[in-house]
């Protein structure tokens, strides 16, 4: 058993990348007591530390990472860390709640919460380890996609025990407002945090460390968690649907109640719903099951497609969400095109949900006659083509063409076609919509208002 003192009590790291520059500090115990950790904690610190005038993507606005005091205990379903800041997307408020083994190794690192401020000179990134904090120069790997990042920083520091890696892709470099945080292929997605870290020169953090992640009462800890690893076992959705079959179980959930976006939102029931039914994933595409640290549901599927034009796309997921974006509001039924899309978004580091339903604005302006085959680069942008995604998502990473009206997502690509296509552009406050609809799910209108 510990004693209070090494136990969790909001270990911050602030780090100014202007000056390479790092304070040890503890988050206020009346704070911390508030609002305890994750995205809380992370919205309260935000508030403190990022005024109302400051430009998300200008060298004031702050990156906040932080793990909560489950996070690295082995409590079911509590591999996760929260990212706050000011949204670039929405230039408010923004949380991501990513999972993995990132918010685990930060709380071995010796740190439950990273402020990151201030805008480095060059490309750089970060290596947290065992309480010491260095600055590196990252020219070498700008311009690497994440997956590349990842496997080189792991590479790197694999002498120095377990790390984990949160990166940005060539999307966060270009400060692309879809672009995300990868780490371990899992998405800090929405809002656009990855063109905030690409705003501060950042290209990726490593954790790790040998601290101890101390609980103080271990036995009772141990009770509570036996009891909810027995509660998860006996919930049926949770076992029986999202343990076999991932979010994508949702597919049937929102497809039977018609709230299953379609067409950039103008039906809510799909004609070709079993090319996306999660039981078609996991007898076609499925290599195997994967699962968080300490979690019992094992929701990740890892997927390949296997022949045809998009052999070769291995991912993990497709998650729901990225089905209704690439799928249903796009008309498009190719599973392989968005297992293909899913993987490149990642690599890419870019939000599936703003990009599919970009995309999806897209092909209504084209078959509207709003853009034509000249506005498109020569790409029929017509709904159910899923072979051309990738081929945007590459434009627009890359700011070409095309795929530089649609780069910042949706509400922007609006703003610069004009002719009334606002109208059709399906966000909130300047974000992609989820894929539930709030005409039949009450519920989703709070979340989106
Ligand atoms: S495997 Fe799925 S259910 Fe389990 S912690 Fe990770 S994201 Fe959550």
């Amino acid at each position: 058993m510990s004693n209070r003192s090494d136990t969790y009590r909001g270990r911050l790291l602030r780090v100014n990348l202007t000056d390479s520059s790092s304070k040890e500090e503890e988050v206020d115990p009346d704070i911390l007591r508030s609002f305890i950790g994750g995205r809380g904690l992370g919205a309260a610190l935000l508030y403190n530390e990022v005024g109302p005038g400051v430009e998300p993507l200008g060298h004031e606005n702050k990156l906040i990472f932080n793990a909560g005091p489950l996070v690295g205990t082995g409590a079911p379903c509590s591999g996760r860390f929260c990212v706050s800041t000011k949204s670039p997307q929405t230039g408010i408020y923004l949380y991501s709640i990513c999972s993995g083994r990132f918010g685990r190794m930060m709380r071995k690192s010796g740190y439950e919460v990273l402020i990151i401020e201030g805008k480095a000179s060059h490309p750089v990134y970060l290596v947290i380890h065992d309480g010491e904090m260095i600055v590196q120069d990252a020219g070498i790997l700008w311009g690497m996609n994440t997956e590349e990042t990842e496997r080189n920083l792991r590479q790197k520091f694999s002498v120095r025990g377990g790390v984990s890696v949160a990166c940005i892709g060539p999307a966060g470099e270009n400060m692309l407002k879809v672009s995300c945080i990868i780490s371990e292929k899992r998405a800090a997605g929405r809002g656009g945090p990855g063109a905030v870290m690409g705003s501060k020169n950042l290209k990726a953090l490593v954790v790790g460390g040998d601290n101890q992640v101390s609980i103080y009462d271990e036995p009772e800890l141990k009770k509570i968690m036996k009891n909810a690893h027995q509660l998860i076992m006996d919930n049926p959705f949770l076992m029986d649907s999202i343990s076999p079959y991932g979010t994508a179980t949702s597919v049937n959930l929102s497809s039977a109640h018609g709230v299953f976006p379609v067409h950039n939102w103008q039906r809510g029931v799909f004609e070709d719903i079993d090319a996306l039914r999660p039981q078609r994933i996991r007898k076609e595409f499925l290599l195997r099951d994967k699962a968080c640290p300490a979690c019992p549901v094992a929701c990740s599927k890892i997927t390949a497609v296997t022949s045809g034009v998009f052999a070769g796309a291995k991912t993990e997921g497709p998650e729901y969400e990225t089905i209704y974006a690439f799928g249903s509001a796009c008309d498009n039924p190719s599973m392989e095109s968005i297992i293909y899309a899913d993987m490149l978004c990642d690599q890419l580091g870019m939000d599936t949900i703003a990009c599919g339903v970009t995309i999806a604005f897209a092909m209504e302006c084209f078959e509207r006659g709003i853009l034509n085959i000249r506005d498109t680069d020569n790409i029929e942008l017509r709904f159910g083509n899923g072979e051309i995604i990738p081929e945007i998502l590459q434009k627009m990473v890359k700011k070409e063409g095309i795929g530089d009206v649609l780069s910042d997502g949706v509400k922007r690509a609006a703003d610069r076609i004009g002719q009334g296509t606002e109208k059709f552009a399906m966000h909130a406050k300047g974000m992609e919509l989820g894929g539930y609809d709030p005409r039949g799910v009450k519920g989703q209108a709070l979340v989106l208002a």
